[in-house]
């Protein structure tokens, strides 16, 4: 059985945003508390977190959760900036090496972002390594991985593809017939094979308003009507996003297996071992 659990859903500011501002959202309910976009996949006793973002530490702590393996969709700061905490995680918390996977132009970001955890790195093939604690026996192992290349992370299957994000690609994640595609605009053709037959599809609704490098209602209606998921949770809300509101405009539309996620939702997948 392979669990979900929402860690974030919030855009690239949270809400409330730093400073304590609600914008248009209803502080009395509890799931208009957004963090940074993340998720944990759980199967068996294995997990993969997926971003690390600014509030990498306070996720993981909320769930219980110690991941050895992480996926990152792309460089920007709400989904990188976690990488901060690893070497004190690594060498106190978790004890034992991690796993991430990002692509080359990912991977590009992290370094100019963090280039103090890249001495000492050697490099295997496709993945580079880098030691920390007492002679670096807990490493990152650091994998370099391409928009429809499946692989397997933890045991567990992923299909990445790519996504327009603006001026730039992110990756979607698909494992079995759920889809995580958070920081998602609109998709090239060659990943709608990835798209079709989805049992639950985490996506991107940041803005009311349409912009060019992420989700906004109508947009969602469009991928909706041509993809036609079972279930859509929306991710990348913004602090004029409020909980109740966006439900309704949905469901004022004949669209209620389209609702916004909130920090802490689990559930479970079918579809997959
Ligand atoms: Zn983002
Ligand atoms: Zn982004």
């Amino acid at each position: 059985m392979t669990k979900i659990t929402i860690l974030g859903c919030g855009a690239t500011y949270g809400v409330p945003v730093a400073g304590g501002a609600w914008g248009l959202c209803d502080p009395s309910n509890p799931k208009n508390a957004r963090m940074r976009p993340s998720v944990l996949v759980t199967q068996d006793d294995r997990s993969l977190l997926i971003d690390i973002g600014p509030d990498f530490r306070l996720q993981t702590s909320r769930a219980n959760a110690v991941p050895d393996t992480i996926f990152i969709t792309h460089g920007h700061w709400d989904h990188i900036a976690g990488i901060g905490e690893l070497p004190y995680y690594l060498e106190e918390v978790l004890r034992r090496d991690l796993n991430i996977y990002a692509d080359e132009k990912c991977m590009s970001f992290i370094r100019g972002m963090f280039p103090y955890l890249f001495f000492g790195e050697q490099t295997q093939g496709y993945t580079s390594v880098v030691g920390f604690g007492e002679s670096n026996q807990y490493r990152i192992f650091w994998h370099r991985i391409r928009a429809y290349e499946a692989f397997e992370a933890n045991g567990i299957g992923i299909m990445p593809f790519a996504q327009h994000h603006g001026g730039s690609d992110s990756l979607g994640v698909r494992i079995g017939d759920f889809v995580y595609s958070s920081d998602a605009k609109s998709f090239p053709a060659q990943s709608r094979p990835c798209l079709t037959n989805i049992d639950t599809w985490i996506l991107d609704c940041d803005y009311w308003e349409r912009s060019e490098s992420h989700g906004d209602p109508e947009t969602v209606l469009e991928h909706v009507d041509q993809f036609k998921p079972k279930r859509v949770l929306l991710t990348h809300m913004d602090e004029k996003i409020d909980y109740s509101v966006l439900t309704s405009w949905f469901a004022d539309r004949g669209y209620a297996h389209v609702t916004p996620a909130y920090d802490g939702l689990e559930f479970d997948l079918t579809g997959t071992s």
